[in-house]
C-alpha cells in the first residue's frame, strides 16, 4: 500500500488531485453555518476543513491534504502564531476549521475565532471559570475543543456549563449547567454534534462522582436525554435513559454501600459516532474510588468500559468492560478510533481503542464483540486476555486486597492517556503516543469522604524517601511514538522520544506524522518508516495533538503548545531531569511550506531562588505527619514530595514558607483564593497546616539546589 501511494505521489498523481479536491473545497463549504451531520461524515469532499473533534465522526485524525508531504516537509517554516492570554496553564486543544475561520480553545475553557490564513483575531469568549474549581477538578484547567453545528460553536467549560456561542460574532446564545464542578464534576473534553444532539460529558473520578453523558438539543439547549454509567442509590430513580440497562444488567455487579462514593465510570472524553450503524461509542472512567475494597466487590459495570448507545434515545445497545473492579485508575476514556481493516483475509467493521491499562483492543463495533487485544507497553496487573477479551489478573499484585503498596505499569497516569492518536488508512497503521511510567498505589488506612481533595482511598505515600522505589520508577519514565498495526497487533516501528506525556498526533496522506512532545521539540515523521524529517524547536512542552487544513489553496499544520496536565502537575521529583519547561509560554503555532516568520523567542532563563531555606527544626513526628497530609492533599498539585512540575507554585520556595502566620491564612484562610488556592480548613486542622509547613521546610533542605527548582 505504502509503495503504491510512494509511486503515486512521484507521478505526481495524489498531490495533484488533493490540491485540485481542496482548492474547490473552500468555497463549497460555506463557513460554520455549513455544518451539519452531512458534512462531517461526507468530510473527504472538502479536506480543507476540521469539522470536528477527530475531524470526521469515527475519530481517526487523519487528514487526506497532500500538498505538504514526505518530499518537501522540510521546507516548513512558520507562517503565523497567536501568543494565548491568560497564565501558563496546559494547552490540549484541537482547532477546528470551516471556512478559512479557526475556532480554538485554551486553558480555562476559552474560545478564540481567528482567520485561519493569517491569524487575524476575529473574536474571544471567556466564560469567566471561577478559579476556585481548579481544586475540585484531578487534572489542570485544560479544554480540548469546540463543536459546530449551523452557524454555532459548542464549548464545555471547567466549572461543568454547555455554552453555545454565534460562530460569527462568539456572542453566547444559550447556556446549561451540565455538571456541578462544586460535587467534583468537571469538563475538559470536547463536545460532539449528533443528529441535532450536543452531546457532553465530564470528568470527576478522583472525586466521588457518579459518571453519566447528556444530549441537549443544539438549537435550544434542553436537555434530551441523560445516560448514567454507574447505578446509583438503590431505589432511587434517575428518570434517565440508563434506569432500565443500570437495573438489569450494571446494578447487580455492584454490592454494599457503593452510592457514597459516586461510583466513578465518568465520560471525560472518548465519544465516536458510527452512522452506518447508528451507535454513539462512550469510554468510561475509573471507579470511584480507585480502592477496589473501600468501593465495592463484582466488576462494578460500566467502569472502564466502552459502552454503545442510541444517539436519539440513550438508549444502551452493548458494552464490553477492558478492566473489570478496577483498583488502577484504568480510564477507558482515551479516543475511540472507527475504521474498517482487513484481518486475517476478511475486512472487518472495527473499533480500536488504546486505553490507560496498557493493551491495544480491537472490537468488533456492530456487535462490540472482542476481535483482539495486545500489550502496546510493559503491563504487571494482567498476564494477558482470555478468549473473550477479559484480563487474566495478577491478584498478588492488588494492594487494596493485600493491604501492601504496589508497584504498577502502567501506572495511574495509563500507558495512553487523552493525547490522541491517528489511523492512517493507507498504511493500515495506528501512531499511538505512548508513555512509560509506573506509579506505586497504596491503600489508606482510614479512609472518609472528603468535601475537597482526591477521593481515592489511595495514601500517595507509598513513593516518598524510599530511594529504591524512586529510582525504579524514575527508570520507568519514557516515551514512544509507535506505529501500531492493528491487524497483526505489533508494532511496526516505534520512536524512542525520551520522555512521557508527548503530544498528541495527526497523520496526513502526504505520508507524514505530526507530533509535538514533552520537551518542546515539533517534528514531522514518515508514516511509513518513522524516519524524522523535520522538526523546530518551540521552547515549551506539547500535549495537545496538531491538526492541518488548507485556505486558498495554502495547506497549513497547526498546533498548541503549553505545559501541564495530570502528570506534569503530581509527577513531582519523578519529573527530574526529564522535562525542561520553565518558560512554559502558551502560543498556536501554525506552519506552511515555505513559512518565513521567526519563531517566538525563548523566554528568559528562570529565576533561580538565591536564598537558603529557613533550617527545618522539628521533630520527625511533626515531619511525617506533614508528609501523610501533604501527600494526601497537596502533591496532585504542588508535585509529589512537594517538587513541582513546573505547573502550579514549587512550594519550597513560596515566600510563606518563612512566615507560619501567612502560611495559615493561605491555606486555612484561603488568602489566595482568587488565584486557586481554596481554603483547607474544612479538612487540615490548624497543627495540620503547620506540621505541613515543616514537612516542606524539611524537603525544601534536603533537595536545595536542585535542579528541578522551579521559578515560582
Ligand atoms: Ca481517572
Amino acid at each position: 500500500m505504502s509503495g503504491l501511494r510512494s509511486l503515486a505521489m512521484t507521478l505526481g498523481l495524489l498531490g495533484a488531485s488533493g490540491c485540485a479536491l481542496a482548492a474547490g473545497a473552500a468555497s463549497s463549504l460555506g463557513g460554520a453555518a455549513a455544518v451539519d451531520g452531512a458534512s462531517i461524515i461526507h468530510a473527504d469532499r472538502h479536506p480543507g476543513e476540521w469539522l470536528t473533534y477527530g475531524r470526521t465522526y469515527d475519530e481517526q485524525r487523519y487528514s487526506p491534504l497532500t500538498q505538504i508531504n514526505d518530499r518537501n516537509v522540510g521546507r516548513l517554516g512558520l507562517a503565523w502564531h497567536y501568543d494565548i492570554p491568560g497564565d501558563r496553564r496546559v494547552q490540549e486543544g484541537t482547532p477546528l476549521i470551516a471556512g478559512g475561520v479557526m475556532y480554538l480553545t485554551t486553558a480555562w475553557s476559552r474560545v478564540v475565532a481567528l482567520n485561519a490564513a493569517t491569524g487575524k483575531r476575529l473574536w474571544v469568549f471567556h466564560p469567566h471559570v471561577p478559579r476556585s474549581a481548579d481544586a475540585h477538578g484531578c487534572c489542570d484547567v485544560g479544554n480540548r475543543g469546540v463543536a459546530i453545528w449551523r452557524g454555532r460553536v459548542y464549548v464545555g467549560t471547567y466549572d461543568g456549563r454547555l455554552i453555545a456561542l454565534d460562530a460569527k460574532t462568539g456572542r453566547p446564545l444559550w447556556s446549561v449547567r451540565t455538571a456541578d464542578y462544586t460535587k467534583g464534576y468537571t469538563i475538559t473534553g470536547a463536545p460532539i454534534v449528533v443528529k441535532g444532539r450536543v452531546i457532553i460529558g465530564n470528568g470527576g473520578g478522583e472525586f466521588a462522582t457518579r459518571g453519566y453523558v447528556t444530549a441537549y438539543d443544539a438549537r435550544t439547549g434542553k436537555e434530551d436525554w441523560r445516560f448514567y454509567t454507574v447505578p446509583g442509590k438503590p431505589g432511587v430513580r434517575d428518570g434517565a435513559a440508563s434506569d432500565a440497562v443500570l437495573a438489569r444488567i450494571a446494578r447487580p455487579t455492584w454490592h454494599g454501600q457503593y452510592w457514597k462514593y459516586g461510583g466513578g465510570g465518568n465520560v471525560w472524553d472518548a465519544i465516536s459516532y458510527d452512522p452506518s450503524s447508528d451507535l454513539l461509542y462512550i469510554g468510561t472512567g475509573n471507579g470511584s474510588p480507585w480502592n477496589g475494597t473501600v468501593r465495592s466487590p463484582g466488576d462494578n459495570l460500566f467502569i472502564t468500559s466502552i459502552v454503545a448507545l442510541r444517539p436519539q434515545s440513550g438508549h444502551y445497545v452493548w458494552h464490553f468492560q477492558e478492566v473489570p473492579r478496577d483498583v488502577w485508575d484504568y480510564d477507558a476514556d482515551q479516543q475511540i478510533i472507527l475504521a474498517d481493516i482487513r484481518i486475517g483475509g476478511k475486512v472487518r467493521r472495527v473499533l480500536m481503542q488504546a486505553p490507560k491499562d496498557g493493551i491495544f483492543y480491537v472490537l468488533d463495533r456492530t456487535t462490540g464483540r472482542f476481535i483482539s487485544g495486545r500489550p502496546y507497553t510493559p503491563i504487571n496487573w494482567a498476564r494477558g486476555l482470555d478468549s473473550s477479551g477479559r484480563p487474566i489478573e495478577n491478584t498478588g499484585r492488588f494492594y487494596d486486597l493485600t493491604g501492601k503498596p504496589t508497584l504498577a505499569m502502567p501506572g495511574a497516569a495509563g500507558g495512553h492517556n487523552w493525547q490522541p492518536m491517528s489511523y492512517d488508512p493507507a498504511t493500515g497503521l495506528v501512531y499511538l503516543p505512548v508513555s512509560g511510567m509506573a506509579f506505586t498505589y497504596a491503600a489508606a488506612k482510614r479512609v472518609s469522604l472528603r468535601k475537597l481533595g482526591w477521593n481515592t482511598g489511595d495514601a500517595f505515600t507509598a513513593l516518598p524517601e524510599n530511594p529504591q522505589v524512586v529510582a525504579q520508577i524514575r527508570k520507568s519514565l519514557t516515551g514512544f511514538l509507535v506505529a501500531w498495526n492493528p491487524a497483526t497487533q505489533r508494532a511496526a516501528w516505534s520512536v524512542p522520544l525520551g520522555t512521557p506525556w508527548n503530544g498528541g498526533v495527526v497523520s496526513t496522506a502526504g505520508n507524514l506524522v505530526f507530533q509535538g512532545d514533552s520537551m518542546g521539540r515539533f517534528c514531522a515523521y514518515r508514516a511509513t518508516d518513522g524516519r524524522r524529517l523535520w522538526s523546530v524547536e518551540t521552547h515549551t512542552g506539547i500535549v495537545a495533538p496538531p491538526v492541518t487544513y488548507e485556505v486558498g489553496g495554502r495547506q497549513y499544520v497547526a498546533v498548541e503548545i503549553g505545559w501541564g496536565g495530570a502528570f506534569a502537575l503530581a509527577a513531582g521529583q519523578l519529573a527530574l531531569d526529564s522535562q525542561v519547561n520553565e518558560g512554559n509560554v502558551p502560543r498556536l503555532l501554525v506552519f506552511r511550506l515555505g513559512g518565513r516568520q521567526a519563531m517566538p523567542a525563548p523566554p528568559p532563563p528562570p529565576q533561580w531562588m538565591r536564598d537558603p531555606p529557613p533550617p527545618a527544626t522539628v521533630s520527625a513526628q511533626a515531619i511525617a505527619l506533614g508528609r501523610t497530609k501533604f501527600q494526601s492533599f497537596c502533591s496532585v498539585c504542588h508535585g509529589d514530595s512537594a517538587v513541582s512540575g513546573g505547573v502550579l507554585p514549587d512550594l519550597r520556595y513560596a515566600q510563606a514558607l518563612v512566615n507560619p502566620g501567612l502560611w495559615q491564612r493561605i491555606v486555612r484562610g484561603g488568602l489566595l483564593e482568587p488565584g486557586g488556592m481554596v481554603s483547607f480548613a474544612g479538612q487540615l486542622t490548624p497543627r495540620e497546616i503547620e506540621a505541613v509547613r515543616d514537612y516542606v521546610i524539611y524537603r525544601a533542605n534536603q533537595t536545595q539546589g536542585e535542579r528541578a527548582a522551579r521559578p515560582y
